[in-house]
Formats: structure tokens, C-alpha cells, sequence
């Protein structure tokens, strides 16, 4: 085995209320968030229900002192300093809740860092347009200028993969420019996201701009979906519970970031190393729980069993086991159930004639990586997204097979290509049907700024990103004066 085990840990509970506009709430419903590594109780959290929705909305249309750009500015600049001196306080939470390994929880505090200084940044800018309108035959001396207004009230929903960056994501760019939210975090990670609420109001932002509730889906998610006082809902997560927002929202925004399986192509000219290297990372890193992970390796037949062979090796240093030892680079996936789906089909892929090549083992909601190679092209844990540290290896024969078997899912969030080939580079950004494609680098590969996000089943279309979400959370008004 390559699990290591050890059982250092703090014994102490994080007791945590949801809070409606900076308030803590008094209930008698408690959250347990335990560890998926060894199931110790982490936290608990004072659950909201129905009432607390309703006052949250209230509170949020009420508003209060409206703040200038600098003003917003101070509040995420400030947010990002209390964050660095905590940074890792709020990586062993990260860990501990999520079972992601402690050096993956303090990576994503990096990447929350950037998030709050790119948000506070753009907070000072301003976007707005001019339009001469004498500018054609019929035109008039006249000009039209944009502004942007915030939306009323913003509700965002996240998922439990990145706890602090997915829901510093949502929550940044909208504190940026004005909008208030109502955060529903992931059941399986709240402590987090509560953390980075309290961290907010204690930087000073207005108590309106934000509630954070966690309680039964069908009194607060669901409700707050639906109801027509809400302009925008901005969703992180599955396809599934995506497309049932989509179904429910009603007339109002909707940013939907949903699953991805995005593929690493390897072209035969590619540089078999960086392809190793890419290929592991964007695998197992984030113990294979990113939406950007590659969870498809595409490689041209001819260069199959060189890369094979070192990939293997490259694998075994993932190491796998307690979340909170520094060497661990794999911690759990979320849950033991979700390790059990991608044993299963792990094992459906080697029914149909797949051969796995280097074998994980699996205890409780810790998965080793595992490498499988000859994947039938229609087997279940390549058609649909396997959240977890699998390596599923396919082949084509040339670039117009490589880019008809990526394009053969019903995802179409990112993908990374290997070649130094320019013609091939080229083919594959104009012909890939997905949101990204970067060029010798993983999927995943972004900076918190530029503009990220799907189309297909992965989203539709409208892209997140600290800029582009700040689009999102506003709307554009025009209005024009003799010129
Ligand atoms: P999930 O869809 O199960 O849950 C996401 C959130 O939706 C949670 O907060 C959950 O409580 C809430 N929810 C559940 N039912 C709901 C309902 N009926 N109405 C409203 N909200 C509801 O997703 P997950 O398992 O937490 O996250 C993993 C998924 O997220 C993967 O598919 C992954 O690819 C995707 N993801 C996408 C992106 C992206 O940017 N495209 C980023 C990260 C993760």
C-alpha cells in the first residue's frame, strides 16, 4: 500500500451559528461535520430553516449604508490581510473538513488571497462606455454613456470541492460591486465558508451584504431559488442539481458552473515528461476533486506505451493518507460513498476490457490513485465525470480522432493539450467544443481574473472569473444627453 497513517489531531470542535445579515442565529438543529478521514466530529453548525430565509431576504432588500468603490476596496484589501495572518488556521479547517490534503488546503488559501486582491482591485475601476451618436448618416449630436448598477440580492450556492475558493469566488466579486448575498455553502463543508463570512463582517462589510444559511434544502436552497425577489442565482456544482435550478429559477439571472470532464491530449511530438507531469498533477491534485481535473488522458497510439510506462512511475509518488500529514500529496474524496461509486466503476471499465496498471487501494473515503489503460471509449467512468484521483487512459490514432473523442461528451468545461506543434495547437483551440483549452498545461490552469467557465452540460456559456463575475452580479444602465 502506499496509504501512510498517523493519528495526530486536535481534538477541538468548531461550534459555528449560520448568521442572517451578521447576526448568529439561536437554533436547536445541529450540523455535524466530521472528517471523511477518520469520521472525528470537526465542527457543528447552528442550522437555519425557513423563518431565517425569509429574514435574510428582508434584510437584504433593506439594505443599508451603501459603500463607495474605496470603501469596497478597504473591505476586500482588509478581508485578504486578516486572511493572510489566518491563512493557516483556515488551511487546517479546509483539511479537516474535506479530508484535502493539508498542502492542498494551503494552496487554496493562496488562491483565495488572489481572489480578494484581483476583487479589490477591479472594485476601483470603472467600465463605463461612451457612444458619440454622430456617427452616422442619421445620427444626432447626442451621446450615450453605461454605468453599472448592482443587482438587488444575489443567492450563491456552492460545492464542497474547493471550500474556501469556491465560495470566496462568489462572494468577492459580488462584495465588489455592491450586490448583496445570501451564501448557501456545501453541507459537506460549511465551516469554512462561515469562517470567511465572519473574517468579512470583521473587515467591515456591512451586515446586509451577507447571510450565510445551511439547513434543509427544501426550506432555504430551494425556496431561495424560486423566489422573484432574488435577481441573480449563481450556482457551482453538479449538472444535475444545475440543470434543476435551471428548471425552477424562474425569471431571473442564472450563472451556472456545473461539472466537467475535461480531457489531457498528448499529441505524438509532445515532450513525454512535461506529458507525465501534466497528466499527475491535473489527476490527482485536489485528490482528483476539481472541475477542471483531467479525468480523461487522450494519447496518439504511437507515443501510448512510452508515456504509460513513466506515467506509472510518475503516479507512485502521489502518495495517499492522513490529510493532516505534510507528506500526504492525496487526502480522502468527500465521502466513503463517493470512493465506493469510483471503485465501481473502476471495476465495470475493467469488465469491459479496460486493465488497470497500477491498482489503488481503498479504505474507508481514502482512494489511492489508479491508473487504468485501454478504456473502451464508452465505459461508464470516462461518459460521465469520475470525481476522484483515477487516471483513465484512451488512444487515438490522429488529431481528427483526438478532437471527435474529446468532443464526445456531453461536458465541455476546459482541456490541456501536449505538443509543441503550432498547426495542431491551433486546430485544437478552434475545433475543441469547451470553455478552455491551454497549450502544454493542465485544464485547470487560470488565474483567478481571467475569464473561466463552460458551455455544453458544463454551463451556459456565461463565464465567472473575478471580472466577469463582477459582470454578473450588475446590470448595465445606458442613458444619453445632448452633446
Ligand atoms: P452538488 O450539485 O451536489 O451540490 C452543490 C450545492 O448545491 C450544494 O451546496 C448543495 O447543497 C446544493 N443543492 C443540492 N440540491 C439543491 C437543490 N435542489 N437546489 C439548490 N441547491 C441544491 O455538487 P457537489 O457534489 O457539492 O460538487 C461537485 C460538483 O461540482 C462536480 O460535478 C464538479 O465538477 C462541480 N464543480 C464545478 C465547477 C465549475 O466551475 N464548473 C467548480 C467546482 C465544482
Amino acid at each position: 500500500t502506499r496509504e501512510k497513517i498517523s493519528t495526530q489531531h486536535s481534538t477541538s470542535v468548531i461550534a459555528l451559528p449560520c448568521y442572517v445579515a451578521g447576526k448568529p442565529i439561536a437554533s436547536d438543529k445541529v450540523l455535524e461535520v466530521r472528517s471523511p478521514y477518520d469520521n472525528r466530529l470537526v465542527g457543528t453548525v447552528a442550522l437555519a430553516g425557513a423563518t431565517h430565509a425569509e429574514q435574510a431576504i428582508a434584510a437584504a432588500l433593506k439594505g443599508g449604508p451603501k459603500l463607495t468603490r474605496y470603501e469596497r476596496y478597504q473591505v476586500l484589501e482588509k478581508t485578504k490581510q486578516l486572511l493572510i495572518e489566518r491563512k493557516e488556521e483556515f488551511a487546517q479547517v479546509i483539511s479537516a473538513e474535506s479530508g484535502l490534503a493539508i498542502r492542498e488546503a494551503r494552496y487554496e488559501t493562496g488562491r483565495a488571497h488572489d481572489v480578494l486582491m484581483f476583487a479589490a482591485i477591479e472594485s476601483l475601476k470603472d467600465d463605463g462606455q461612451i457612444f458619440s451618436c454622430d456617427i452616422s448618416p442619421s445620427g444626432k449630436a447626442r451621446k450615450i454613456f453605461t454605468l453599472r448598477e448592482p443587482l438587488s440580492l444575489a443567492v450563491c450556492i456552492t460545492p464542497f470541492n474547493h471550500p474556501l475558493n469556491q465560495v470566496v469566488h462568489k462572494i468577492a466579486p459580488a462584495i465588489a460591486v455592491g450586490t448583496p448575498v445570501i451564501l448557501k455553502p456545501s453541507e459537506k463543508t460549511p465551516l469554512t465558508a462561515i469562517k470567511l463570512a465572519e473574517l468579512l463582517y470583521e473587515a467591515g462589510l456591512p451586515h446586509y451584504m451577507l447571510s450565510v444559511l445551511l439547513g434543509p434544502t427544501k426550506e432555504i436552497a430551494e425556496p431561495l431559488v424560486k423566489d422573484n425577489r432574488v435577481e441573480i442565482v449563481s450556482f457551482t456544482g453538479s449538472v444535475a442539481v444545475g440543470k434543476h435550478i435551471a428548471t425552477t429559477a424562474g425569471y431571473k439571472k442564472v450563472i451556472l458552473e456545473l461539472g466537467g470532464n475535461d480531457p489531457l491530449i498528448i499529441m505524438e511530438d509532445a515532450d513525454l515528461d512535461k506529458a507525465v507531469f501534466l497528466a499527475a498533477e491535473g489527476a490527482f491534485r485536489n485528490s482528483g476533486q476539481r472541475c477542471t481535473a483531467v479525468k480523461r488522458i487522450l494519447v496518439h497510439e504511437k507515443v501510448k506505451d512510452a508515456f504509460v510506462e513513466k506515467f506509472v512511475v510518475k503516479a507512485k509518488e502521489y502518495t495517499c493518507g492522513d490529510p493532516a500529514d505534510e507528506d500526504t500529496k492525496v487526502g480522502t474524496v468527500i465521502d466513503e460513498a463517493a470512493a465506493i461509486y469510483l471503485e465501481a466503476v473502476v471495476n465495470k471499465a475493467v469488465a469491459q476490457g479496460a486493465r488497470i496498471v497500477l491498482d489503488g487501494k481503498r479504505r474507508g473515503a481514502l482512494l489511492e490513485p489508479i491508473v487504468i489503460i485501454d478504456v473502451p471509449r464508452n465505459a461508464e467512468m470516462v461518459v460521465h465525470e469520475s470525481f476522484g484521483p483515477l487516471a483513465p487512459v484512451l488512444t487515438f490514432k490522429d488529431i481528427d480522432d483526438a478532437i471527435a473523442l474529446s468532443n464526445s461528451t456531453a461536458y465541455g468545461l476546459s482541456s490541456g493539450i501536449v505538443t509543441n506543434n503550432m498547426e495542431y495547437a491551433l486546430r485544437f483551440v478552434k475545433e475543441l467544443k469547451v470553455g478552455t483549452v491551454n497549450i502544454n498545461e493542465v485544464p485547470g490552469y487560470r488565474i483567478e481574473s481571467s475569464p473561466f467557465g463552460g458551455i455544453k452540460d458544463s454551463g451556459l456559456g456565461v463565464k465567472e472569473g473575478v471580472i466577469e463575475a463582477m459582470k454578473c452580479f450588475t446590470f448595465v444602465k445606458t442613458f444619453s444627453m445632448p452633446w
